[in-house]
């Protein structure tokens, strides 16, 4: 399965759900490869903080070509993860076409709701020509005991993708992982991070 992870809006956690996403596939035995689409290149910098094994490769591919190089190279896994740019160019429309399901973090707080519009445009232009090809969102950020998280997952309810069960908190984990490299699921295996990570997983894998 191809999923990219994208929208326009910087610093919703694009990069951090993706490495998290291609990390929980591997633990569990998949073969999985994460395309860093981001001209910043934040998922390939994740990777070179890394001490130790690489747990999945990563590649740059920041080209409006993705969509027809990423098939031959998914080919070799069983999952690829696409951390998406932060723009609506013809990059992200590429990396759009290459994938099976786009999920769209959403941050909660009424300006992430608005900003989607963009992104969801985007993906429906595609999916003229790629039936098959699905959106989903997910609250990123939510902080715990706040209505905030539900009252976004209702706004989103007037696009026309469905929002993720699993919502992702706001945990110090995320960043304090990343700072060495490393996924939620290493750096605290059995802790509310990793739990929700995999649980997201399930999610968008298993259906
Ligand atoms: P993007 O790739 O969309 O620009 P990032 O993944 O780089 O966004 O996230 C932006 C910042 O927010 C980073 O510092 C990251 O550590 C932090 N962040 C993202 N998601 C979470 C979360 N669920 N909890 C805490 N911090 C987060
Ligand atoms: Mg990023």
């Amino acid at each position: 399965m191809i999923i990219g992870v994208l929208n326009q809006k910087g610093g919703v956690g694009k990069t951090t759900l993706s490495v998290n996403l291609a990390a929980a596939l591997a633990l569990s035995g998949k073969r999985a490869l994460l395309i860093d689409a981001d001209p910043q290149g934040s998922a390939l910098d994740w990777q070179s903080t890394r001490e130790g094994d690489t747990l999945f490769p990563v590649v740059g591919m920041a080209k409006p070509t993705l969509h027809k190089d990423v098939p031959e190279l998914a080919a070799s896994y069983d999952h690829v993860i696409i951390d998406g740019p932060p723009r609506v160019n013809e990059l992200a429309k590429s990396a759009i076409m290459a994938c099976d399901l786009v999920l769209i973090p959403v941050q909660p707080s009424p300006y992430d709701v608005w900003a989607a519009d963009d992104i969801v445009k985007l993906i429906q232009e595609v999916m003229i020509y790629k039936a098959k090809l699905k959106g989903r969102f997910v609250v990123n950020r939510k902080i715990v005991n706040t209505a905030i998280g539900r009252d976004v997952a209702e706004a989103l309810r007037d696009y026309p993708f469905l929002v993720a069960e699993t919502a992702i908190n706001q945990r110090v984990a995320y960043a304090e992982s990343a700072a060495s490299g490393l996924s939620v699921l290493e750096f605290d295996s059995k802790g509310p991070a990793a739990r929700e990570i995999k649980a997201l997983v399930r999610e968008l894998v298993e259906e």
